[in-house]
């Protein structure tokens, strides 16, 4: 909605995967259980982080990146249970300790997988977690439109870089989460130092779609015209009148439903988009969501009413569904180098030299426009080298 209105979209292909979760739900397993020294272990019933060399110092403790790309060439190459998952085995840890411990992962196992953690290992795989990008703002929590804040997930202040560390979104939130309060609030606090909005563009962005991003209908309807800073006043009265014209033709007229197009972009979001990145996978994701884009023209609601409509919700959800998707998709194609979450088949080292920038897109009145701002590596008191990870 913030991308819509014209406040630009951060390092959206910054994807966190997160190693164990169930394979049936996506029902996340804590780090905590390999944290207190769970092991994962392939068809073979190896080892896999040291047997095939993953991470022979970090093994199962190595980041979360690494341990999902780890388990996903395991599944690939053949080695993976029933093709589909690994094993996560906690047993050894004994029932005094998991009790103590680990005692909700139980029942996570059993309700959701029907496993019994104490006497057999549970299945995982790698699952969507989080998103390192987001929403650009400022220190503040601000955005480029004067009086739009946003923090938490949704937000890119760019605590995380590339690669969120377990943990880290609960204090970014109490963090950046009170300061755009006070910030909203008017509390009297330092000017932001950080550019947002398209003065704060270094770089043009050079990406080659197989089809033409954003709108169907692009012109006209958008709130911003270029993504500048726009009268708050405005931006809502304008956003207000175009959601109810929305609202009244969705509940007034027939057609497909909402998951069919959903499901179109989840098949191919996980096919194309996922741990690994490959760029015929990209532009295949790029074709699926246009065609999803003209597929949600018919869409409409079949439930009538104005009171808690989940169907009337889900559907303008998928709306936004698919700018995000695409969104995701046009950074990933985009930036030719592996950093952090982001592993491309085709240009496998990080490229410090070309890409230490913030991928940044602008819905520019529904023809996206790709530009790059700089990383700041300068604290006030100290510059911070950037370094190559190894295990
Ligand atoms: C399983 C799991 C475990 C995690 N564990 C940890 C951890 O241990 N430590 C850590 O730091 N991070 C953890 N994370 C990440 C962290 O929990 C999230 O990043 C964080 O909770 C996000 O908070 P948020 O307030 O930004 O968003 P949310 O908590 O998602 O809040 C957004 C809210 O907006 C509401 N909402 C959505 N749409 C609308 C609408 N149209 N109108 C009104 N309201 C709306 C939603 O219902 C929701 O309540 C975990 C994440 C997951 C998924």
């Amino acid at each position: 909605m913030a991308y819509r209105a014209g406040v630009p979209m951060e390092d959206m292909e910054m994807i966190q995967f997160h190693p164990t979760t169930l394979p049936s739900t996506g029902v996340l397993i804590s780090e905590g259980v390999r944290g207190e020294g769970g092991i994962l272990y392939n068809d073979n019933e190896e080892r896999l982080m040291f047997e095939y060399g993953y991470a022979n110092n970090a093994g199962e403790l190595a980041s979360r990146d690494v341990v999902s790309r780890s388990e996903l060439t395991e599944i690939n190459e053949g080695r993976g249970i029933e093709d589909e998952y690994v094993h996560l085995d906690m047993r050894h840890l004994g029932e005094e300790r998991i009790l103590d411990r680990l005692e909700n992962i139980l029942h996570l196992a059993e309700d959701f997988e029907g496993v019994d953690g104490l006497d057999e290992p549970m299945p995982v795989k790698p699952g969507q977690h989080y998103a390192m990008g987001g929403v650009e703002t400022d220190e503040n929590g601000e955005t480029c439109i004067e009086g739009l804040y946003a923090a938490g997930e949704t937000a890119c202040v760019s605590l995380h870089g590339a690669n969120r560390l377990g943990g880290n979104a609960l204090p970014e939130l109490l963090v950046f989460g009170a300061r755009a309060g006070y910030h909203a609030a008017g509390k009297d606090m330092k000017t932001a130092e950080i550019e947002t909005g398209p003065s704060a563009k270094s770089e043009a962005g050079d990406v080659h779609p197989p089809v033409e991003p954003g709108a169907i209908d692009a012109g006209g309807e958008d709130v911003a015209a270029d993504g500048a800073a726009v009268e708050p006043k405005a931006v809502i009265e304008n956003a207000v009148e175009r959601e109810r014209n929305r609202v009244d033709t969705l509940l007034e007229s027939d057609g497909i439903n909402h998951a069919e197009v959903r499901a179109d972009v989840q098949e191919t979001m996980t096919d194309n988009v996922n741990v690994f990145r490959k760029e015929d996978g990209l532009m295949q994701a790029l074709r699926d969501i246009r065609q999803a884009r003209v597929d949600y023209e018919e869409v409409a609601v079949a439930d009538p009413s104005r009171t808690y409509n989940t169907d009337l919700i889900h559907t303008i959800e998928t709306r936004n569904i698919l700018d995000v998707a695409e969104a995701i998709t046009l950074g990933a194609l985009a930036r030719e180098e592996f950093r952090g979450a982001h592993w491309r088949a085709e240009h496998q080292e990080r490229k410090d030299d070309e890409w230490i920038k913030h991928t940044m897109l602008a819905w520019n009145d529904g023809t996206p426009e790709l530009y790059y701002k700089p990383v700041i590596l300068e604290g006030d008191e100290q510059t911070y080298e950037p370094k190559e990870r190894s295990y």
